[in-house]
């Protein structure tokens, strides 16, 4: 754990928030690398969950909504809540849920008695801040999606089963949050809702579960540091007829990356109810109206760039290589001239750089020696170094060394990019 922390710190990925402040409890910056890392994850979830299917639609809502949208949802009440405990000695807070000792972890002193703690995060709008100006950021996206539903329906006119999905912030005001970016306050989720007919519902779940995993496993996390875990009946949200996180092995243990959620049309009688609109759906041939039930496959996006940090992380000897798959590498090229003082292989290293960069996220280093530039590009995961030599002014080639196997080939510098484009693709 404290490697890839320092790992994401060092090398450009995560930095604490508002840092030379002191920090700011469960906030966290992202750094040149992780946002590319970032951008990558959501880049192929909108791809896999939107671009390359005909049933779902995107979406992006605004983060602060009407309040009366996290009554109807349930957000507001004890369904969003989570237990509260304090210690009367330190005067440290704990998730009651999360001890396993009726005693301070910290201090052993004693504890309170459990309170409950609604997460939501609180606001005012406009210029008076008083009990009528409280609104919230949203807690998740979910309910943007739930309340767009009969815009969707008359605009693009969609058969069921079709889902509507979004990539945006969610905020939690965590009690304990920590763990890295496991759990902060401000995050980023992937959530798709999922419209079916209600006798679906079953084979619905089994499909998306089976979706989801496959997903996780095309970004290239190990098959066995995944694992479905069901909840059980009495742990349920207040929403949900069923649901199945999609687990990951972290350095602390296994923990939830994705809930499957069983939402049956809980959202849409409540908004149904709450609003006072009819958000039913009419058969187009018989007329008839229903009220369609809801997958949720809900997915954290900083959950899963830890997921791909620790799973990539490899140690080989002194060398500290981040085995991610190509397309989720911040960078896919890095260039060198073999030595730095050599004006004219300076000269021809930033041509080859310049036209790379044209079509992929490229970098370009001249300082130190050549095997310190590896190790620096091995550190972020950058797949091809390619080297420009006395060779390269010669004949026009160039070394291309590979991040896995460390095997160099030489290749024609004007084929270069549709080598690499062709390596990325495969
Ligand atoms: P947990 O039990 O860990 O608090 P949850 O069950 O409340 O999570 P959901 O409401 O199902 O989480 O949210 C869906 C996804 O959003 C989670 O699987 C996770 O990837 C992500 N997520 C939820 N809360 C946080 C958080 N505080 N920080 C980062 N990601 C989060």
């Amino acid at each position: 754990m404290d490697k890839i922390v320092s790992l994401a710190k060092r090398r450009g990925f995560v930095f604490p928030s508002s840092e030379i402040y002191g920090g700011f409890g469960g906030f966290w910056d992202y750094g040149p690398w992780g946002v590319e890392l970032k951008n990558n994850i959501k880049n192929f979830w909108w791809h896999e969950f939107v671009h390359s299917r005909d049933d779902i639609f995107g979406l992006d809502s605004s983060i602060i909504m009407n309040p009366k949208i996290w009554e109807a949802s349930g957000h507001t009440g004890p369904g969003f809540a989570d237990p509260l405990r304090e210690c009367l000695s330190c005067h440290k807070r704990f998730r009651g849920d999360e001890l396993s000792e009726d005693k301070c972890p910290v201090c052993q002193g004693k504890l309170s008695k459990e309170k409950k703690f609604n997460i939501l995060v609180k606001t005012f709008i406009g210029p008076i801040e008083d009990e009528t100006a409280v609104a919230y950021l949203r807690g998740e996206t979910a309910q943007a999606i739930f309340v767009n539903f009969d815009n969707i329906l008359n605009t693009f006119h969609p058969r069921l089963p079709f889902g509507i999905a979004q990539i945006g912030k969610a905020f939690r005001n965590e009690i304990t949050p920590g763990k890295f970016i496991f759990r902060s306050r401000e995050f980023e989720q992937m959530e798709l809702e999922y419209f079916i007919y209600p006798e679906s519902d079953k084979e619905q779940f089994i499909y998306w579960k089976e979706f989801c995993l496959a997903h996780l496993k095309k970004l290239g996390l190990k098959s066995e540091n995944l694992r479905f875990y069901d909840h059980p009946k009495e742990k349920l949200s207040h929403y949900s007829k069923g649901t199945t996180d999609i687990e990951y092995k972290f350095p602390f243990g296994w923990a939830e990356i994705w809930g499957i959620a069983r939402r049956s049309d809980f959202d849409l009688k409540q908004h149904s109810r709450f609003s006072g609109k009819d958000l039913s759906f009419k058969e187009s041939d018989s007329g008839e109206k229903l009220l369609p039930y809801v997958i949720e496959p809900s997915l954290g996006v900083d959950r899963l760039m830890f997921a791909l940090l620790s799973d990539a992380y490899c140690e080989e000897g002194k060398r500290v290589i981040l085995k991610l798959i190509p397309q989720m590498a911040p960078v896919k090229a890095a260039v060198f001239p073999l030595v730095s003082n050599k004006e004219v292989l300076v000269k021809k290293a930033r041509e080859i750089y310049s036209d790379i960069k044209q079509s992929l996220p490229a970098v370009f280093d001249g300082r130190g020696n050549i095997g310190k530039r590896y190790y620096a590009q091995d550190e972020i995961g950058t797949p091809w170094c390619v080297t420009i030599d006395y060779d390269t002014l010669k004949d026009d080639t160039v070394t291309v060394r590979n991040r896995d196997t460390a095997k160099q080939e030489r290749v024609d510098s004007h084929k270069l990019t549709g080598f690499l484009k062709k390596q990325l693709n495969s």
